[in-house]
């Protein structure tokens, strides 16, 4: 079986690696100042630049070409030796595969308007003609349910845990709208499922589907975030159904961040993590992990939320912000791609909290190729994706009898610069997030996860990257 799974090692172990990475591979992005910005000096020239954007995600490409179309001069600082941060294209069994971030919809106008910016169409993978559905229980039990029946089990499920969608987020871009949404904010997905009157079987669906959401058991996950990204979906369950999980950008998606990286004309140093950033009245500084001092007019921090608790802050962030960055991000997922030698079809599963594969479906099939399984993973803690063995018994406790010639994995909670995987709320932290939002003097604060909307995806990650461009500039002038 050939394997690649991210290997948890130690930070300063994995810095030195990533270095080493990006000094002896080309990359699609070295450097992306474009002759257009070249000759760009900071305004303020006591400053090296006017912005720094920390982290090359997709909130740090959007922040950074906001400003960089401004004619700011602009330093992009990016940990890793590439681009995409938890987006991460690759291949694997040759096809084209996502590690992480993978789908978009039009119903995320952010991303959507990126991709339309840039002419960039979709490949889909449709979440329809379902040939086997299966779940698995807790108690480890699988049952095959007819695909029709599993489908309409879930939207019913979808739609009673739902039920107060339009009251509670009757805008879902302004999530605080409804002041019952800080009562709301008290319960979790747990609470909510608890009191629904469905059959066990849409139970384990809808359990299993949360604990994805979640990243983790659904007692810890807040049910208003996971009412809000309904609510974006048009309150209305096939409409987010086909969002979550049909269309992938055809280029995939370091396709598009590079072209929005392209079109910022920032300077871009990969495998350049930081460690610091101290502010004083006219001043903010950047601290790299070699202990390079970079100085600008402003900051845009884009990191994931679990990552903060490794950087230091001079002065220290707000009480309300650290307590935020201490209670840390729910989701510790992860994603495997499973090469199995026979054509299993168009399949999908949904396995229950105590299992690691919540959410199993077909990427690809045929007769020569066999199957390639798509596998979420809500709880990475609980399997090890680098043993082969614990591989090959869960996937046939699904399929009886398959046989795996082969996976590849990212375990994005043992990455050192994500510490988690999609940014889900707990209990208690929507109703918070405009702590998080609020900018810290010359410190702006993007990322997913501070997004009013889709805060679990990529489409959120953009829309942080407008605001704090927007609010860079107001700021600058
Ligand atoms: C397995 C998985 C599946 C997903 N599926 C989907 C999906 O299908 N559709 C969807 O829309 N979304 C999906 N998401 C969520 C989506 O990928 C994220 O919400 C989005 O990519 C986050 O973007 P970001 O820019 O906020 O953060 P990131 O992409 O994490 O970018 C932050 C950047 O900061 C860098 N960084 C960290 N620490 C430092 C440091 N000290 N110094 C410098 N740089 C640093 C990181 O390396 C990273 O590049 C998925 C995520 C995962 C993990």
């Amino acid at each position: 079986m050939s394997k690649k799974v991210s290997t948890g090692v130690k930070r300063r172990d994995f810095l030195a690696g990533a270095a080493t990475l990006a000094a002896a591979t080309p990359l699609a992005v070295s450097s992306a100042s474009s002759s257009r910005k070249s000759d760009i000096t900071a305004r303020n020239t006591k400053h090296d630049y006017d912005v720094i954007v920390v982290g090359g995600g997709f909130a740090g490409a959007t922040a950074a070409r906001e400003l960089g179309l401004q004619g700011y001069k602009i330093l992009i600082l990016e940990a890793r030796s590439r681009l995409g941060g938890r987006c991460y294209t690759s291949k694997f069994a040759g096809q084209d595969i996502e590690y992480g971030g993978a789908w978009v919809h039009w119903l995320q106008p952010h991303v959507w308007a990126e991709m339309q910016r840039y002419g960039l169409g979709v490949v889909e993978d449709p979440f329809t003609g379902l040939e086997m559905t299966k779940i698995m229980k807790n108690d480890g039990t699988v049952k095959n349910i007819d695909p029709d029946k599993f489908l309409t089990n879930i939207r019913d499920a979808f739609e009673k845990f739902n039920h107060d969608v339009w009251e509670m987020f009757p805008r879902p871009y302004q999530p605080l709208h409804n002041p019952k949404v800080k009562e709301l904010d008290k319960l979790s997905v747990r609470d909510r499922i608890k009191t629904l009157d469905i059959t066990e079987d849409q139970r384990v669906q809808l359990n299993s589907f949360m604990t994805l959401y979640g990243g983790d058991t659904t007692d810890k996950f807040g049910l208003a975030g996971m009412l809000k990204i309904y609510a974006c979906g048009a309150w209305n369950y096939d409409a987010f159904a086909d969002a979550e999980t049909h269309y992938r950008i055809e280029t995939g998606t370091m396709g598009l961040i590079t072209k929005m990286i392209e079109d910022s004309g920032a300077k871009l140093r990969l495998a350049t993590p930081i460690y610091r950033i101290e502010q004083e009245t006219d001043d903010i500084k950047v601290v790299t992990e070699d202990d390079e001092i970079i100085s600008a007019a402003a900051v845009v921090i884009t990191v994931p939320l679990n990552t903060y608790k490794n950087l230091e802050f001079a002065p220290a962030l707000t009480k309300e912000k650290q307590a935020f960055v201490n209670e840390g991000q729910l989701s510790k997922g992860a994603k495997i791609y499973i090469h199995l030698k026979q054509n299993i079809g168009r399949v999908f599963a949904f396995c229950d909290e105590n299992h690691p594969f919540n959410w199993v479906q077909t990427h690809d099939y045929g007769d020569e190729l066999g199957t390639i399984l798509s596998i979420t993973v809500a709880r990475s803690s609980i399997m090890d994706l680098n043993d082969d063995d614990a591989v090959e018994n869960a996937i046939q406790s699904l399929f009886p009898g398959v046989e795996v010639l082969g996976s590849a994995a990212w375990d994005w909670n043992s990455d050192p610069y994500a510490m988690g995987a999609w940014p889900a709320y707990r209990v208690g932290q929507l109703s918070r997030i405009p702590d998080m939002q609020t900018p810290q003097g010359r410190l702006f604060f993007g990322g997913a996860f501070t997004a009013n909307g889709w805060h679990e995806f990529i489409d959120g990650a953009v829309e942080s990257g407008l605001r704090t461009g927007k609010e860079v500039k107001e700021f600058l002038g």
